[in-house]
């Protein structure tokens, strides 16, 4: 699953909030969790459902092939959630059964041995809305089942339903031993109406005319999988095909992003020979489907061979223009087809060996298409979210829990990425593809854990691993070192001083590169103490010395180096992480014209993200030289993304008349980013021209996302065009949690609303806070929106008493009381 948060960096005050629940939390004092006791084994799974969308109700059979694991037995028991049981049947013939707390206890007609295996029919109704089970971070929601606008009452909404199987939530659809350590073949047998697409595992072996205008679609999927990866869909959406080594690989999508498919997944073919190549382990499924659902209710999943991704993935030829910002989500999907799916982790306590990897994976595609800049960039950031989360107490693998949905955090994902890219670098590349492929060939159709992918490490390196593993993996934590330094001119030697000052003291293999002139010399050292000091020789002294100079640790490194040594570290050390940490410090700087210059330079580098990180901090009014630099890139760079920011840099000039023609040209640019930061421009220079031109051009209705709708925004809110202010109201109320000059254009936005006497628009305002403070009332975001609420119903109270306003302050009022109820925590 990609958790949701990484969706959202949109809302960096999520992040912010969170650190202080998860410091809070007292995690030792969480029950120690263990894996699911198998007294009996899943073989086979084969159901028949049907649909009551009026009564948001699933009619359903099952047959289900079970086998006792290893001990005799004469009881099964299954995990069924809210259901009604109607019949239960065990080898054809009625059985006992006891249902209660949402297990489903039979009876068996005898004892049965190992591997004597036994049939279970039951006849049921599972009723998704009754469940009262409680979501996560990573997912919203944990009723299993859902259908989307079902009465059909949403206008601009598909009726479609779709299933959410992790963390044990199948069983609110079928019953089932709804753990990872268990796997089944499965088949489905749909019936829908005929107008529908289905989806699910494995492939459509047939499709049948069925009564009362409905089909029925049988699914079958002949390879083992865990139950929460079992999945189904249906809906209107359009099938757009691809292939890979003769395999179909497909994209179900609603017909207004049909055209958009192959542009927003059509990597995907490249993405398995890649990870094939990577693994050393073909894709090992029929086919590879993927689909984009309605209010989805976390970022994706990855049901095996049928990945479900939220509506964020649908992108327009505006934003595809500018990157594809669902790209590493659907690499992360697919590589759980090896690590999840094909070895799946043997518990929630386990998840990482899942969601490491799958996080991971997202560098390793980036490396790979993209280059190393990218790779380290995405890395360095998913570091970054990971120290924000404040979650030091937590272990990797997380044997104590309050919830099993509490594992699915930055410390499983992103920490758990880190550990690999570090382990990866100790071991070889060659040799952390042969651990990855010893793994999952030793585990195919099984499960895994922490001490198995230690051991294929092992095996391949014939060394000992368990310092690594009983630090990074059983243990809490990461490097936390001050660094300084002692040059002696005389003796012509540098000392360097090493001083952990965490709680816990971390053994690691650590470079130092020295640079006398333009050169660098590595020193390996070894450090496994709380201070330590080395020292090497020179001849000349050292421009640089450059500590950890492979970037690798999972630390916070607190480093003495001067400015001089920045500036030299910008220009000379190689990686993404010298440049930007040389950035980091000499951005508090910028009076020294030494640190200027650099970020003059940096407005050159090779990376993208660099350029844009030099575009914001760069001052051009003072300097002909800088603004041509800039103009060049709004010009001409190679990214759209950097040309937008290049033009909005030139629109904050004292000469930005002197840019007119660019901006005018950048308006008919295809790239949102560019035609954004055209229009905002322009509106500036010319608002009613510019007015004129954006209001004929996206005429209310127009489809309008990314950068451009932040633009429209401006527009729109500075027009005060009323028949926008219901789309306007959509992200006014966000104001607070979103960034920079987006937040600034939502606070207009929502003043302005505040000011009018819309309901519509005040409906719509509210209404969206809402849904955003519930679905986040874990990170404190529900708390954060009271306070806009009650200026919202101050401003309504003093614009006068109208029924219309009285409506308004009632809707308001509301809604103050309901945000009041979303709780923080659970
Ligand atoms: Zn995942």
């Amino acid at each position: 699953m990609k958790k949701i948060l990484v969706a959202l960096l949109l809302f960096t005050v999520i992040l912010t909030n969170a650190q202080q629940i998860h410091a809070n939390r007292k995690l030792n004092q969480d029950p120690y969790q263990a894996s699911r006791t198998i007294s009996n084994d899943l073989i086979h799974t084969k159901l028949k459902v049907g649909f009551d969308f009026a009564k948001r109700e699933l009619n359903g059979e099952e047959w289900v092939t079970l086998k006792p694991h290893f001990y005799p037995t004469n009881t099964v028991v299954l995990d069924a959630k809210s259901m009604r049981i109607n019949t239960v049947k065990v080898n054809g013939k009625k059985a006992k059964y006891n249902y209660t707390n949402d297990k489903l206890t039979i009876a068996l007609p005898k004892t049965f041995a190992k591997d004597e295996s036994y049939e279970v029919y039951i006849n049921y109704v599972a009723q998704p809305e009754k469940v009262t089970q409680q979501g996560s971070a990573a997912i919203s929601d944990a009723k299993g089942l859902y259908f989307i606008n079902p009465d059909g009452t949403e206008k601009d909404k598909p009726t479609e339903f779709w299933t959410q199987g992790e963390t044990e939530s199948s069983s609110c659809w079928f019953p089932t031993i709804d753990s990872p350590n268990q796997k089944t073949t499965s088949e489905i047998y749909m019936t829908v109406p005929e107008s529908f697409t289905t989806l699910s595992n494995g492939l459509l072996v047939d499709s049948k005319k069925a009564k009362k205008g409905k089909r029925t679609d049988h699914w079958v999927m002949k390879q083992k999988h865990a139950p929460y990866l079992v999945f189904m869909a249906g809906g209107p959406f359009k099938v757009v095909k691809d292939s890979w080594n003769g395999k179909p690989v497909n994209y179900y999508v609603e017909a207004e992003y049909e055209p958009f498919a192959k542009q927003i997944f059509g990597k995907t073919p490249e993405m398995i020979q890649f990870f094939s190549d990577f693994t050393g382990v073909p894709y090992a499924w029929d086919k590879y489907s993927q689909m984009v659902g309605r209010d989805y209710v976390s970022g994706a999943m990855e049901n095996t061979t049928a990945v479900l991704h939220g509506e964020r993935a649908y992108q327009d030829a505006g934003m595809l223009a500018d990157e594809n910002t669902w790209e590493n989500v659907i690499a992360h999907e697919l590589f759980h087809h090896w690590f999840g799916d094909l070895v799946t982790a043997e518990s929630w306590s386990n998840i990482t060996v899942n969601e490491s990897f799958a996080n991971y994976s997202e560098t390793l595609w980036n490396e790979y298409k993209y280059g190393k800049d990218q790779a380290d960039a995405h890395l360095y950031e998913d570091t970054q979210m990971y120290f924000m989360s404040q979650s030091e107490a937590k272990d990797l693998v997380r044997f104590h829990y309050a919830s099993r949905e509490d594992v699915f955090d930055a410390v499983s994902y992103n920490k758990g990425g880190a550990i690999l890219h570090m382990l990866r670098t100790y071991i070889g590349n060659d040799a952390f593809k042969a651990a990855m492929k010893e793994y999952l060939t030793a585990h195919k159709f099984g499960t895994g854990e922490a001490h198995q992918w230690r051991l294929a490490v092992e095996k391949v390196t014939g060394k000992d691993w368990n310092w690594f593993f009983n630090q990074w993996y059983f243990g809490n934590g990461h490097i936390k070192m001050d660094v300084t330094y002692t040059y002696d001119d005389v003796a012509k030697k540098v000392t360097v001083h090493l001083k952990q000052t965490g709680d816990k003291i971390f053994k690691f293999p650590l470079m130092i590169d020295v640079y006398e002139n333009e050169v660098a010399k590595r020193h390996e050292v070894f450090v496994d103490k709380a201070t330590q000091d080395f020292t090497f020789d020179y001849t000349t002294k050292p421009k640089l010395v450059n500590v950890g100079a492979r970037q690798v640790l999972l630390a916070e490194i607190n480093d003495d180096k001067t400015l001089e040594n920045y500036v030299f570290q910008y220009e000379h050390a190689p990686l993404y992480k010298d440049r930007i940490h040389a950035l980091d410090y000499l951005k508090e700087h910028l009076t020294n014209k030494q640190a200027k210059d650099i970020f003059v330079k940096a407005l050159k580098d090779p990376y993208y993200e660099i350029r844009q990180y030099a575009l914001d901090n760069v001052n051009a009014d003072k300097s002909s030289k800088v603004r041509a630099l800039i103009a060049d890139l709004a010009a001409n760079d190679t990214d759209n993304r950097v040309k937008g920011d290049a033009l909005m840099a030139l629109a904050k000039l004292n000469n930005v008349a002197d840019y007119k023609a660019l901006f005018e040209k950048a308006m008919q640019s295809k790239s949102y980013s560019v035609a954004g930061a055209g229009i905002r421009a322009m509106y500036q220079l010319d608002p009613k021209k510019t007015a004129a031109i954006v209001l004929k051009k996206y005429p209310l209705g127009t489809r309008v996302k990314g950068a451009l709708k932040t633009a429209l925004f401006d527009v729109w809110v500075g027009e005060k065009q009323e028949q926008f202010m219901p789309l306007v109201a959509k992200y006014a109320g966000l104001y607070p949690v979103m960034r920079g000059d987006d937040g600034a254009a939502a606070k207009k936005g929502f003043d302005w609303i505040a000011n009018a006497d819309n309901t519509e628009a005040t409906q719509v305002v509210v209404d969206e806070m809402l849904k955003i403070g519930k679905k986040y009332a874990k990170y404190g975001i529900s708390k954060m929106l009271v306070p806009v609420l009650n200026n919202l119903l101050v401003t309504k109270q003093g614009l006068g008493n109208s029924a219309s306003l009285q409506k308004q302050v009632s809707i308001v009022k509301n809604a103050i009381t309901k945000m009041q109820s979303f709780k923080a925590e659970k």
